[in-house]
C-alpha cells in the first residue's frame, strides 16, 4: 500500500502516548518519530512547551531532544 504524506490514518498508526512523568497519565500523542521528552518542570531547564497534566495537575515541561 503506498504511503501518502500527511496521512492522517498514517500518522495515528504510528502515535506514541507520552506519559506524565509523575503519575504515568497519558497527557498527549505525538507521532512516533518525533523527538520529544516530558520533564517535571522543576527539572526541566528551557523547555519548548508546558503542559498540565489532567489528573495530577502537575505542570509538565515538554523539551525536543534532538
Ligand atoms: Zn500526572
Amino acid at each position: 500500500m503506498p504511503r501518502k504524506k500527511g496521512d492522517a490514518n498514517e500518522i495515528k498508526r504510528r502515535v506514541r502516548h507520552i506519559r506524565c512523568p509523575v503519575c504515568g497519565y497519558r497527557v498527549v500523542d505525538a507521532p512516533a518519530d518525533t523527538k520529544v521528552q516530558l520533564i517535571a518542570l522543576a527539572e526541566s531547564r528551557n523547555p519548548d512547551l508546558i503542559l498540565k497534566c489532567g489528573r495530577c495537575g502537575a505542570m509538565v515541561g515538554v523539551m525536543k531532544t534532538e
